[in-house]
C-alpha cells in the first residue's frame, strides 16, 4: 500500500511493531530457524482454554512473507460465489474475479512472478502472461512431473515470487534458492514485502517507516466516526499521531486484536464492532505437509516446481471440492529430525531427507462465527478454533498418497497437519484470514466492499481479514491485489 500511495506526494508513515529483520548467517541455520525459532514472536497467546501457546508468526519489516514459500497463486473465479463443501458452506464475496483480476496483474509484476499462464487447468481467466518465465526443473522433480502427467494429472510450475539475477538477460550469478519455505533471504532473491514494497516506498521522501512501534489502540473523535489518533508503544514510552486516512494491515489476527482493544465508549463492544463480527470466521486453510519417501535419492537443491489443482473443484470420486498440492522447499535433516523420530523412529533423519519429496496440501478451511480472535481481561489474545472441512482434507491427502507409487515412492510417508515445525496445532496461523469481512451489509460484516470499516470514514483494512471465505489457494497475491485495488480507491480520495 506504502509503495502504490508513494507517487500521491502525500505524507505516509509506516508504523511497525517489529525492526529490520537482520541479514546474518542465522538467516540460512535449520536449528536457528525452526528449532530455536529465532524469528519467531516470543508473544504467548491463549487457546479457549486458557492455555498459552507461540504462535508461528513474526514481527518485522516486511511481517510473514519475511519466512514465506512466495507460492503465489491468483484464487479461482467459483472462490467469489458461494460453494458448498464437504465441511459447510463458503461464503460468496462482495465483488467478482474480474474485480480483481487486472490488480493480480499488477501484484504479479510487483512480486516478480514466474509461471506460465494456461497450464493451471483451473487458473481463473487471464491474457497477460507471467511477468517471467517459470524455472528451470531439477531432474528428479522433472521426472516425478512426468510421471503424474503420465497418471492423467496436470501438474503445472508453481507461480513463484522471486527475484533471480538471470530474468534480465545480464551476466549474473546464479541463485540457488536451497534455504526458501520458512527461512528469511538475506540475498533478497525471494520476492517479500520488505524487498519488493517498503524499500521501494521509502525512496520516496515523502514515506518513512518508525519501526518496534506497536499500535496498540485507535482513538475517535467525538462522533465516533473518525480514527483521529493513532496511540504507540515504543521502547515503553507512549506516543500518539495523527493522519487523516488509516490503513490497518497488521495480520488477520492482530488486526482483530486491535480493533477490539480500541473499544471506546462509543465503540463499547470493539471499534467498528456494530455487527459484532470483529474476530469472528477466522481460517486459517487446513494446511498439511505430506512427506513422500523416494525409493531413489532425490539429490533436487530446490524441489518446490510444480503443483495440481486437478482436485481442486472436484475428483473422479469425490464430489465436492478437494484442495490444491503443491511441492515445498527442501527440508534438511535437521528440520525432519523431530518428525522422522516420531513417525520413523527406525530411520535415521540424515538418511530420509536425501530421500525426501515434500508436499504441501490445502483444503479450504470454512467461515464459522465460533471460530475467532477475541481478548482476555487483561487483554491478551485468545484465539478459539476447531478445524472444519476435515474430509476434504482426508480425500485430498488420499489423491496423493494414491500417487506415491506410480512416481517412485515409499507407500509409507511423513505428516503434520498445519504448517511448518512440528506440533504446531492452533499455532499454526500463517494463512490466518477472515476476522473482519467485507461485505455489503454492516449487520453482517465489518468492512464495505471498499475495505473501509461501516462504522468509521476513515479507516481501512487491507490484510487477509476482509476474507468472507479463504479458497484453497495460499493467500498472499490476493491481499496484496486486493491492498492494490484499495489503494486505487485511497488515491481518488486523496486527489
Ligand atoms: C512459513 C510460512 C510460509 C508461507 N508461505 C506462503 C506462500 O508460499 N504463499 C503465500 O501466499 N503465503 C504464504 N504464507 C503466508 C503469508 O506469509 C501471509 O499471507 C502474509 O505474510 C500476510 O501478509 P500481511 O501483510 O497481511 O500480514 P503479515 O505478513 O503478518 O504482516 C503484518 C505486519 O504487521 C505488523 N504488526 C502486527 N501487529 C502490529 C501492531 N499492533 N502495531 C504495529 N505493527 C503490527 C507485523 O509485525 C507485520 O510486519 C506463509 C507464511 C509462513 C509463516
Amino acid at each position: 500500500m506504502a509503495r502504490h500511495l508513494a507517487s500521491s506526494g502525500k505524507k505516509i508513515l509506516i508504523l511497525e511493531r517489529g525492526s529490520f529483520l537482520p541479514k546474518e548467517k542465522e538467516n540460512w541455520d535449520t536449528k536457528e530457524v525452526f528449532t530455536n525459532g529465532r524469528y519467531l514472536t516470543k508473544e504467548k497467546w491463549l487457546d479457549k482454554d486458557g492455555n498459552e501457546f507461540g504462535p508461528y508468526t513474526h514481527y518485522w519489516v516486511g511481517g510473514n512473507t519475511k519466512v514465506y514459500g512466495a507460492a503465489l497463486l491468483r484464487l479461482r473465479t467459483s472462490d467469489f460465489g458461494e460453494v458448498q463443501h464437504y465441511g459447510g458452506l463458503s461464503r460468496a464475496w462482495p465483488i467478482d474475479y474480474k474485480d480483481l483480476a487486472p490488480y493480480y496483474t499488477k501484484a504479479e509484476q510487483l512480486f516478480s512472478v514466474h509461471g506460465q499462464r494456461g497450464s493451471d487447468p483451473c487458473e481463473p481467466p487471464e491474457k497477460e502472461p507471467y511477468p517471467f518465465p517459470p524455472l528451470v526443473f531439477e531432474p528428479k522433480m522433472k521426472e516425478i512431473y512426468e510421471k503424474i502427467q503420465a497418471l492423467g494429472y496436470k501438474p503445472f510450475p508453481v507461480p513463484l515470487g522471486v527475484r533471480l539475477g538471470q530474468d534480465h538477460h545480464r551476466p549474473h550469478p546464479p541463485n540457488i534458492l536451497s534455504n526458501f519455505d520458512g527461512y528469511p533471504d538475506p540475498t533478497g532473491a525471494k520476492a517479500d514485502a520488505e524487498v519488493c514494497g517498503v524499500l521501494p516506498a521509502l525512496t520516496h521522501p515523502n514515506v518513512d517507516i518508525q519501526t518496534e512501534s506497536y499500535v496498540e489502540r485507535l482513538e475517535t473523535d467525538a462522533s465516533g466516526k473518525k480514527v483521529t489518533e493513532v496511540v504507540v508503544k515504543s521502547k515503553g514510552e507512549e506516543t500518539r499521531y495523527r493522519g487523516d486516512l488509516i490503513v490497518v494491515a497488521c495480520g488477520a489476527i492482530n488486526s482483530a486484536a486491535l480493533f477490539l482493544r480500541s473499544a471506546s465508549d462509543k465503540h463499547p463492544n470493539g471499534l467498528a464492532n456494530s455487527s459484532d463480527m470483529v474476530g469472528r470466521h477466522y481460517m486459517s486453510h487446513q494446511n498439511g505437509m505430506v512427506i513422500a519417501i523416494s525409493k531413489e535419492k532425490n539429490p533436487s537443491q530446490f524441489q518446490k516446481f510444480f503443483a495440481l489443482t486437478d482436485f481442486y473443484h472436484k475428483a473422479d470420486d469425490s464430489e465436492r471440492p478437494l484442495g490444491t498440492i503443491q511441492l515445498m522447499g527442501k527440508p534438511d535433516a535437521d528440520f525432519l529430525e523431530s518428525l522422522a523420530r516420531e513417525h520413523l523412529p527406525d530411520v535415521p533423519a540424515e538418511k530420509l531427507w536425501t530421500h525426501t519429496v515434500d508436499f504441501f496440501i490445502t483444503a479450504e478451511d470454512l467461515p464459522d462465527p465460533n471460530n475467532r480472535v477475541s481478548l482476555t481481561e487483561d487483554g491478551r489474545i485468545q484465539l478459539t478454533y476447531r478445524p472444519n472441512n476435515m474430509e476434504a482434507y482426508e480425500r485430498l491427502r488420499s489423491k496423493l498418497t494414491d500417487m506415491f507409487d506410480h512416481i517412485g515412492c515409499e507407500k509409507r510417508h511423513l505428516e503434520h497437519h498445519a504448517y511448518v515445525g512440528p506440533k504446531l496445532g492452533i499455532s499454526g496461523v500463517s494463512h490466518q484470514h477472515g476476522t473482519m469481512r467485507f461485505g455489503s451489509a454492516p449487520k453482517t460484516s465489518v468492512l464495505d466492499r471498499d475495505c473501509k470499516a461501516h462504522d468509521l470514514g476513515n479507516v481501512f483494512v487491507t490484510d487477509a481479514s476482509f476474507f468472507p471465505s479463504c479458497g484453497a489457494v495460499n493467500p498472499t497475491l490476493t491481499i496484496a491485489a486486493n491492498t492494490l485495488r484499495v489503494g486505487d480507491r485511497l488515491l481518488e480520495l486523496i486527489k
